[in-house]
């Protein structure tokens, strides 16, 4: 399968989509961050001697940092499958892009999300926003996305501007969401829709064009490139007529003495003032364009597969509960959150590393009002009034191994 590695964590690993990693310690956490692609280190070392300004500088390393910069723009514009009129703005990450989006929204706009999303994409909104209850099926996320779509029309006599925000895989319960259909209610009442792809992008294919997304938000360090780089792409005519994200170099076409005076740039540029993380879009680009080259089916399969394995063997420990939003049989990518009753997720996730080198998350992952709900629904369905307030996590991709998921399995029979 594409880019697995040897039993053990990878150091070894060879090919674009190889992992790097510590022989030993078992990575179950790619849901927070990934670990780094051998495409994504080597553009980094064959970019380092060449290392100069971009856009700012008239010499040949200046002028090769600058290209290196704009390719790596459209290759990830390429990969992601943008409309060649959209924009793709590098971002620190997700939370900045989606941050970005927020500050972008032409005045009045009203957004619709939902209680299930990451803070990221809860807490950037414009007060209105409109957050829909965590849904309990594919299907319902859609009817309820809608009728909120209908009654906003109404209200505002069908004026203001509409943008629905969604997230494409849960970073709790891996859960994926119905976006094609909501990107199509979404048009039909005349809103536009912004996928928060931090989870979706790594382990599955996306294409904006094809789903009609029209913007969407990731991480590079989710996407097995390194921190500090992250994307927004999509529609220009909000960016552009926006105020900058950040005001400063590069933002401007010029300046006058006048402090009211100053003539903002169109395109990408206008929000990405300042020097850029040239090392961050030319590794994220490398890991897109061996992404794009790989077989992305058979990535996917493996992982679903290995995901398959977790599950099951979560489900025949007794006093072990999955946390889950839609229907136990829904598509999903390769994340499950879990609690051990009787004991503390906290104290778990310590066992599991340091008797175990696994590497897991405990906590509420950054999503409080799903997780608090997902907690208090498994104690319901589960019957036990002693599960934990948090719960773990286990996240997997390239270079996951049967060994890895095996591990965790066996470690959770012994730590009951
Ligand atoms: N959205 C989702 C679904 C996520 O899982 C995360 C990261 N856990 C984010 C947004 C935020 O990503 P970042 O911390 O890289 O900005």
């Amino acid at each position: 399968p594409v880019g697995s590695t040897p039993a053990g964590c990878g150091s070894t690993a060879t090919g674009p989509l190889g992992v790097l990693g510590v022989p030993g310690q078992v990575n179950l956490d790619y849901a927070a961050t990934a670990p780094c692609a051998r495409a994504a280190a080597d553009a980094v070392a064959e970019l380092l001697p060449w290392y100069g300004s971009v856009h700012r500088g008239a010499g040949a390393l200046s002028r090769r940092s600058t290209l290196a910069y704009e390719r790596a723009r459209q290759d990830v514009g390429d990969f992601l499958g943008v409309r060649p009129d959209d924009h793709v703005v590098f971002t620190r990450n997700t939370t900045d892009a989606l941050n970005l989006l927020a500050r972008a929204l032409p005045p009045g706009t009203r957004v619709v999300t939902f209680a299930a999303e990451h803070h990221a994409n809860l807490l950037p909104w414009p007060t209105g926003t409109v957050r829909l209850p965590v849904p309990g099926s594919a299907g319902d996320a859609v009817r309820a996305v809608d009728a909120a779509l209908r009654e906003l029309r109404r209200g505002s006599g069908g004026g203001a501007p509409i943008l629905v925000a969604v997230t494409g895989a849960s970073n709790v319960t891996g859960e994926c969401w119905p976006i094609a259909e909501l990107a199509r209610v979404a048009h039909a009442h005349g809103a536009r829709i912004a996928l928060d792809a931090a989870q979706l992008a790594p382990h599955a294919e996306l294409d904006v064009t094809a789903l009609t997304v029209d913007y969407l938000a990731l991480s590079g360090h989710k996407l097995y490139a390194p921190f500090g780089i992250g994307v927004l792409a999509g529609r220009a005519d909000w960016l552009d007529a926006a105020p900058p994200y950040l005001a400063g170099g590069g933002a401007t076409l010029g300046v006058g003495a006048a402090t009211h005076d100053v003539r903002w740039a169109d395109g990408p540029g206008r929000h990405e003032a300042g020097t850029p993380n040239l090392l961050g879009a030319v590794a994220l680009a490398a890991v897109c364009t061996a992404l794009a080259e790989a077989d992305r089916a058979a990535q996917y399969a493996h992982e679903q597969a290995l995901l398959a394995r977790l599950r099951s063997g979560l489900a025949a420990l007794p006093d072990v509960a999955e946390l889950r939003t839609f229907e136990a049989d829904a598509p999903r990518v390769g994340i499950v959150s879990f609690v051990v009753a009787g004991r503390e997720s906290a104290a778990v996730a310590a066992d599991l590393a340091q008797h175990w080198q696994l590497g897991l998350r405990d906590g509420l992952f950054c999503a409080h009002p799903l997780a608090r709900r997902l907690l208090a629904e498994a104690a319901t369905r589960s019957g036990r009034r002693d599960l934990p307030p948090t719960a773990l996590r286990a996240s997997i991709g390239l270079g996951s191994t049967v060994a890895h998921v095996d591990r965790l399995l066996t470690a959770l029979a012994a730590t009951r």
